[in-house]
């Protein structure tokens, strides 16, 4: 089984697997015997015959099971069973590049592994022993063996890239004799030593599970005897001081020797490193991200052959990208560090060079990374992220991985590489994820900076901001009334710490997730978010927040960027939005791509010239009611309402009428020869009117104010009574209280308390107990038909002025909250005849769609009759949510959705996520039916989701026409559109989950 090694080494090795063998055994002997003892004690054993039948089958697999592969033979396609470093490496084998030789041992070993109760499975030690064996030939050197020692890493890498989560042990193969070995081989003791000391760093940690900080603290120690500040100053002695005291230390805090037998280092190394895929980062890490088990289930452990950086001034190892990540521009990015090892570059420990001045330290190194980097993007049609060591001269690459990009790097490398002929148009779009596309509306921290983040949170809404620390809302909403920046800190938000939103330019917590009140209503206010920061400790008496051992008091000044939820001590370079101008490309072709047009949600000429910047093809939603809001409006608006006969609300409504009208002109205007989508007026009258409580306290206070009058006109006697000295005071008094007085006579406290009392009178009248579901949309429409027959007026109106100034106006009216025909019925002719009218008084055409909001379940299960009478429908998918859960979404975000998230009875937000087998499914019936009674009808979505790229997916495969959105996500949608129609086309339409 074993093969010969050099003697002593051997044995030490031996002895140590036989060990672990002989417990296996013995495991393997008790499970049989317990088994055995099954199959006598049952009558009918059969199943647990078929059971040992399996059991056999599934050894006799595992046995014949293949766990290494060298990188000559590893499929570098293959990152499910290779991992992504150990892909890199065999593809960077076998396309030529210069790799140090080496293997991969599978992550099904990894499964087998823990399958096998955290065991190393049987069989393995001994292919790893010919896979050693190879690369000692190979490499002509022998492991263990003091005159010339094979040194190894053993690297971790999973299907997907877990940075900082798992490790790397380097310079396996290293004892007080293979050291020795090496000195004599290199002259060089200073460089022996520091591999040394690095491998039982590594090693101990690793393999060991000693803490990293015992390790740190000496070598500071150390540092500080020597008076050394950078690595690079220590002596030979010094390290050797470091790494007897590394062992010690080892020794000290594990119980264990650090084993010289470099067999056993392997054997805990291959150990360790499957072991840190079930370690508490490693899980917490895959738990955020949602990396599940599909993606990515285990780690491979790969054995490369150890290169050194660290040997001299013609050594260094260096870390880069193939184009920049932060721009997209085509040149070689990246550090590297002379006389250096591993992770050095990225350690921080010396500040490392800028890759360009490579071409005048190393031209010939220069010139071969400009070459290779072509190599390797040709190959993987990808920008890639490198690392890699120059041992004497000579380059060695030592990982390839698809870089991770910011979106304006990713706009840019799309179209740059289209042009070059390394992707397709189609690639090109796939390489965007939609939802990048929101980092370009944002203010954004400058991608050069360098500077690390203090802490990490949770990604929970985008853009940067920078403000002093404020613990409370009130506080915060006092500041920022004062014109200052605040970035307000709490543990969590509620809806009571609304104020200071307002006031903040962006908002930290340390709990909560990308549904956490904060992280839903900064989204909705477009203010950046870091939600969840569990390293900030806050403490609202102290007035202050920690992060470990930093202090920050109320008042210091820190930036988040809740792009990737990264929070930051003090200023950050930041960066304005702006849209790269690569992009107008990208979105050409997603528009040629897509079958789905995008319109906008927009409420002003403002808003609309907006949409029409991003590209909206229309609007889907103009909202009505906001345009009564403005402060000349809303008294007239009032009025209106508080009208006692329809006369008298007639003739409130003629006032209002021309000036929705010149709102709508102006919408027209700049909407030129598109559809603009007008819905009819939609909240409950109550929403335009103060409530109740404030007019009782208005009232209570003008009653106040009259016994107050009265009480001052006694004034002037009763100061007098008081002493003469008070006299003088008199005629003052006098003077202010003739001036209330005759406001007095005049009655005016009187008619302002009786118009108070009037207008509560009707706020309580028009009260409901739940409004929502009340007197709104085409139900006020039709008990207030003076209403919409304004709305309509104004419309027809505007477009008969447009179509006089040769506007292209296409007026869609869609009337809200339709449950039944008969309402449709009940609008459509009040319509046609105010149509007829206008078009006659000024003397043109005006065509004009007819529609309903689709808002309703009633709604989606009558579609087929309302589409009689609808040439439209547009889906309102936030009250279409609210009905369908019976949720009210303000009560269900706030109270009863996280816990359903957390406990996993809702898995997402249905607000934000669309629900497709709920809410979809009524509206795949909608479309339907619709369509059987009016083929050509149009379909749209105006609901929020309707710039959600899943949802987008979703309304392309039920067939709908447009989706409409805000303003801002047009080019979201506009991509998510493209990418529906690639993904059917390549048949990874995703399909709806049950839950
Ligand atoms: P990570 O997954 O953190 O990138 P790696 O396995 O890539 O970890 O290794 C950590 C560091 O050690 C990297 O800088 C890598 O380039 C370096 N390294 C790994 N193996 C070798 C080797 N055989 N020779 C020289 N350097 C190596
Ligand atoms: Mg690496
Ligand atoms: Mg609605």
């Amino acid at each position: 089984m074993m093969r010969p090694r050099p003697a002593r080494v051997r044995l030490d090795h031996n002895a140590f697997f036989h060990l672990k063998f002989v417990k296996m055994a013995l495991y393997v002997a008790l499970y049989v015997k317990k088994n055995t003892y099954r199959v006598k004690s049952e009558i009918g054993s059969l199943e647990t015959t078929k059971e040992k039948g399996e059991m056999a089958k599934q050894a006799q697999k595992a046995a014949t099971k293949r766990c290494c592969y060298t990188f000559e033979e590893g499929d570098g396609a293959n990152k499910k069973l290779l991992g992504g470093k150990g892909a890199g490496l065999c593809t960077m084998t076998q396309i030529g590049l210069l790799v140090p030789p080496g293997f991969c041992i599978t992550t099904e070993a990894n499964l087998d592994y823990f399958a096998q109760g955290s065991r190393i499975p049987v069989g393995l030690m001994d292919e790893v022993h010919d896979y050693m064996e190879a690369l000692e030939k190979k490499t002509g050197k022998g492991f263990g063996d003091p005159k010339n020692p094979l040194l190894v890493s053993v690297r971790s890498g999973s299907a997907l890239s877990m940075p900082g989560m798992m490790d790397t042990i380097l310079n396996l193969g290293l004892n007080d004799e293979t050291a020795q070995g090496m000195v004599a081989l290199t002259g060089d003791e200073r460089f022996v030593n520091d591999v040394y000391r690095r491998f039982l760093q590594l090693f101990g940690k690793i393999g060991l599970g000693a803490q990293d900080a015992g390790f740190d603290e000496i070598f500071e120690e150390v540092k500080k005897e020597q008076g050394a500040t950078l690595d690079t100053e220590l002596s030979a002695e010094a390290l050797s001081t470091i790494r007897e005291r590394f062992k010690e230390y080892i020794q000290k805090s594990t119980g264990r020797p650090f084993p010289h037998d470099p067999w056993a280092q392997l054997l805990i190394a291959i150990e360790g490193i499957f072991k840190s895929w079930m370690g508490k980062p490693a899980v917490d890490y895959r738990r955020q991200f949602n990396i599940t088990p599909d993606l990515a289930n285990a780690t491979a452990a790969n054995i490369c052959t150890m290169v050194f950086g660290n040997m001299g001034n013609d050594c260094a190892t260096g870390v880069g990208f193939t184009r920049d990540p932060g721009t997209g521009e085509n040149v070689l990015y990246g550090d590297y560090l002379i006389n250096a090892q591993g992770e050095d570059v990225v350690a921080g420990i010396r500040t490392p060079r800028p890759l360009k001045e490579l071409r005048t330290d190393m031209p010939a190194i220069h010139r071969e990374l400009e070459k290779l980097r072509g190599i390797l993007e040709k190959h993987y049609r990808e920008v890639q992220d490198i690392e890699f060591t120059i041992e004497r001269g000579r380059l060695y690459m030592l990982q390839t991985r698809n870089a991770k990009m910011n979106a304006w790097a990713l706009c840019k490398t799309s179209v740059d590489m289209e042009k070059e002929g390394l992707i397709t148009k189609e690639e090109a779009l796939l390489r965007m994820e939609p939802d990048m596309l929101e980092q370009f509306l944002h203010r954004r921290i400058d991608p050069h900076a360098k500077i690390e983040p203090l802490a990490v949170g949770i990604s929970a809404s985008p853009g940067a901001a920078t403000g002093k620390v404020v613990f409370d809302a009130d506080r915060a909403e006092r500041l920022g009334k004062e014109g200052e920046k605040i970035i307000l800190t709490r543990i969590e938000t509620r809806p009571d710490d609304i104020h200071g939103f307002f006031a903040a330019q962006g908002i930290l917590t340390s709990r909560g997730g990308k549904t956490s009140h904060a992280a839903v209503v900064a989204r909705g206010m477009g203010k950046p978010c870091v939600s969840g920061d569990e390293g900030l400790d806050i403490n609202y008496d102290l007035k202050e927040a920690r992060v470990g051992k930093v202090v920050i008091k109320e008042g210091d000044i820190v930036t988040l960027d809740g792009t990737n939820g990264n929070f930051f001590l003090g200023t950050v370079p930041m960066l304005d939005p702006e849209l790269p101008k690569d992009l107008a490309i990208l979105m050409q072709w997603a528009d040629k791509v897509a079958k789905l047009e995008v319109w906008a949600n927009a409420d002003t000429p403002d808003m609309a010239s907006k949409a029409r910047h991003h590209g909206a093809k229309g609007i889907g939603l103009c909202r009505t009611e906001r345009m009564f809001n403005a402060a000349e409006r809303l008294p007239l608006m009032r009025s209106m309402i508080l009208a006692e006969s329809p006369e008298e609300r007639k003739s409130w409504a003629d006032k209002l009428m021309p000036m929705q009208r010149a709102d709508f002109l102006e919408i027209f205007r700049t909407m030129d020869g598109l559809p603009v989508t007008i819905r009819l007026l939609d909240p409950p009258l109550h929403e335009f009117l103060p409530s109740i409580e404030e007019l009782l306290n208005e009232t209570s206070r003008l009653r106040e104010f009259s016994q107050m009058i009265n009480a001052l006109e006694q004034l002037p006697g009763t100061v007098t009574l008081l002493g003469p000295d008070l006299y003088q005071h008199v005629p003052s008094i006098e003077a202010v209280t003739r001036e209330l007085s005759e406001f007095k006579a005049k009655g005016l406290d009187q008619k302002i308390l009786n118009d108070k009392e009037h207008m509560l009178h009707r706020v309580r009248v028009l009260c409901e107990y739940n409004p929502m579901l009340g007197n709104r949309g085409v139900r006020c429409g039709i008990s207030f038909p003076e209403i919409y027959d304004m709305q309509i007026q104004a419309i027809f109106e505007a477009a008969a002025l447009a179509l006089r100034d040769k506007i292209d106006v296409r007026p869609e009216i869609m009337v809200p909250n339709v449950c039944t025909l008969q309402e449709l019925i009940w609008v459509q002719p009040r319509v046609e005849k105010i149509h007829l009218e206008v078009e006659k008084h000024y003397n043109v055409k005006i065509k004009y769609k007819f529609g309903t909001m689709v808002e309703i379940a009633r709604a989606c299960v009558r579609a087929g009759t309302l589409a009689q009478t609808a040439e439209f429908f547009s889906f309102g998918t936030n009250d279409l949510t609210q009905g369908t859960f019976s949720f009210s979404r303000e009560d269900a975000e706030n109270k009863f959705l996280p816990i359903y998230n957390t406990v996993g009875i809702l898995k997402d937000n249905p607000f934000e996520i669309l629900d497709e087998l709920g809410v979809g499914w009524l509206m795949q019936l909608a479309v339907s039916e619709g369509r059987k009674t009016r083929p050509d009808l149009k379909i749209g979505i105006c609901g929020e989701h309707g710039g959600q790229p899943q949802a987008i997916e979703f309304c392309h495969r039920i067939g709908l026409n447009y989706v409409s959105c805000s303003p801002m996500r047009i080019p979201i949608a506009r991509m998510a559109a493209a990418h529906a129609v690639i993904k059917e086309r390549r048949g990874h339409a995703a399909s709806s989950k049950s839950l």
